[in-house]
C-alpha cells in the first residue's frame, strides 16, 4: 500500500458538520456543546468522542451504539408524553459531563487519550436500521438516551428525520449542555425532551459534572419556546444538593421562568461510580424537594427511584383526583388530557 492509500485507508470515516466546528490556528473548536473546545492535533474534546485529525473535527463514534433498549416512555422520565407507550432507546459511548454520580459511566466515560485509528467505539447502526427496528417492535417514538446525546448528534439527526418521515415521535433525555448552534439543527426534529437540572448552584455544575449551569437554563428555555414537550429532573443527593434554599430557588426558576405545567421529577440517589461510598438520598429530602414544588406551585412533581411512593401518580391540579396511577412503569388511565371529575386539563401530549 502506497502512504497515500494508507492514510486514505486510515481516514476516519465520519467528521462534523461543517457548521459545528471551526478551523484555527492549530487547532479545532467544536461548537457541538458549550464547552467549545479548542482542540489541538490529534486529541480529543473534553467528551472524549470528538478530535482533531489532520485539521478536521472528527467524531471517534459516528454511526455507533453502546446501548440500545424498548423502555416504557415513563422511564426516561416522562410521564406527560404518550403515557403507556414504548420507546425505542439509544445511547453511544462518551459524554460531555463527568458526573461523579453517573449511573451509566460504563458507557459515558471514555477512558484514556483518543487514538483515532484503533477507535473502535460501539456497534455499528444506520438510521434507516433502528427507524426499521422502532416500527417492527411498535414503538410510538425513538428516545436518544443513557448518554448525552450531543455527542453522537449526527446520528441522533439523521435517525430523528428518518424517524419524523414514519410518524414516529423524537425525545432527547439530556443534560441540556448542547450549543445553541446544536439546539439549532434539532429544533424541528424532536418533540419531547427530558432535561436534567441537576442542581441550582454553579458550584455544583463545575465541581461535580464538569459543566456550567447558566448553558443549561438557556437550554430548557429555548425548547420550550420552541415547542417540545419538556420535563425535568433532578437527582438529590442528601447534603449534597438538598438545601432548603437551593431547592426552592430550583422550584421557582421552574414557576417562573418556564411555567407550572412543566412536571419536575425528583429522583433518588443511589450510590454509583466516584460517589459508591455517598449514602443513598434520605427520604426527607426528597419530601423536602416536593415541598418546595407545592410551595412554588408546580402542578406536577414526581418522587423517582423509590418504588411505591405515592407521588409517582399525576393528581388533577384542580381537585386532587388521580388521573394516572403509576405502579413500576405500568400506567393506569383514568384521565387522558382531562380530569374525569372536574374537567381540569392536565398538561402533557396524550395521542
Ligand atoms: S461535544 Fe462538547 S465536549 Fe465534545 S469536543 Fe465538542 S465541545 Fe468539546
Ligand atoms: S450527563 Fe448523564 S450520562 Fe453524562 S456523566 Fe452526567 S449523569 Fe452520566
Amino acid at each position: 500500500m502506497t502512504d497515500a492509500s494508507t492514510a486514505a485507508a486510515q481516514r476516519p470515516d465520519y467528521f462534523t458538520p461543517a457548521r459545528l466546528w471551526i478551523k484555527g490556528e492549530n487547532f479545532v473548536q467544536c461548537r457541538l456543546c458549550a464547552h467549545y473546545c479548542r482542540i489541538k492535533p490529534n486529541l480529543s474534546g473534553n467528551c472524549g468522542v470528538r478530535a482533531n485529525f489532520g485539521g478536521e473535527l472528527f467524531t471517534a463514534v459516528g454511526n455507533s451504539l453502546a446501548a440500545i433498549n424498548i423502555d416504557p416512555v415513563e422511564k426516561k422520565p416522562l410521564f406527560h408524553f404518550l403515557p403507556g407507550s414504548k420507546t425505542f432507546s439509544v445511547g453511544s459511548p462518551g459524554c460531555n459531563f463527568h458526573c461523579k454520580f453517573c449511573q451509566n459511566s460504563g458507557i459515558s466515560q471514555i477512558p484514556g487519550a483518543v487514538n483515532i485509528q484503533q477507535r473502535n467505539l460501539g456497534s455499528k447502526v444506520t438510521p434507516q436500521g433502528l427507524v426499521a427496528a422502532a416500527i417492527e417492535n411498535k414503538t410510538a417514538s425513538i428516545s436518544y438516551t443513557y448518554n448525552e446525546p450531543t455527542v453522537f448528534f449526527e446520528l441522533m439527526q439523521a435517525t430523528a428525520e428518518a424517524a419524523g418521515r414514519h410518524g414516529l415521535r423524537n425525545i432527547m433525555v439530556s443534560n441540556g449542555y448542547m450549543s445553541a448552534e446544536c439546539f439549532d439543527s434539532l429544533k424541528d426534529l424532536i418533540q419531547a425532551a427530558n432535561f436534567d437540572l441537576k442542581a441550582f448552584s454553579a458550584d455544583f455544575y463545575k465541581n461535580i459534572c464538569g459543566g456550567r449551569l447558566n448553558p443549561v437554563l438557556r437550554t430548557l428555555k429555548a425548547a420550550l419556546r420552541q415547542g417540545w414537550w419538556i420535563e425535568l429532573t433532578t437527582l438529590v443527593i442528601s447534603e449534597v444538593n438538598d438545601r432548603r434554599e437551593e431547592l426552592d430557588a430550583l422550584a421557582a426558576f421552574i414557576a417562573g421562568e418556564l411555567g407550572p405545567d412543566v412536571p419536575w421529577h425528583v429522583s433518588r440517589f443511589r450510590p454509583a461510580y466516584l460517589m459508591r461510598n455517598t449514602p443513598a438520598t434520605r427520604i426527607a429530602s426528597l419530601e423536602r424537594a416536593l415541598e418546595s414544588g407545592k410551595k412554588h406551585g408546580l402542578k406536577y412533581v414526581y418522587v423517582g427511584n423509590l418504588p411505591g411512593h405515592s407521588s409517582e401518580n399525576t393528581f388533577c391540579p384542580s381537585c386532587g383526583l388521580t388521573v394516572l396511577e403509576r405502579v413500576g412503569f405500568n400506567t393506569r388511565v383514568k384521565g387522558l388530557g382531562v380530569c374525569p371529575e372536574c374537567q381540569t386539563k392536565i398538561a402533557g401530549v396524550w395521542i
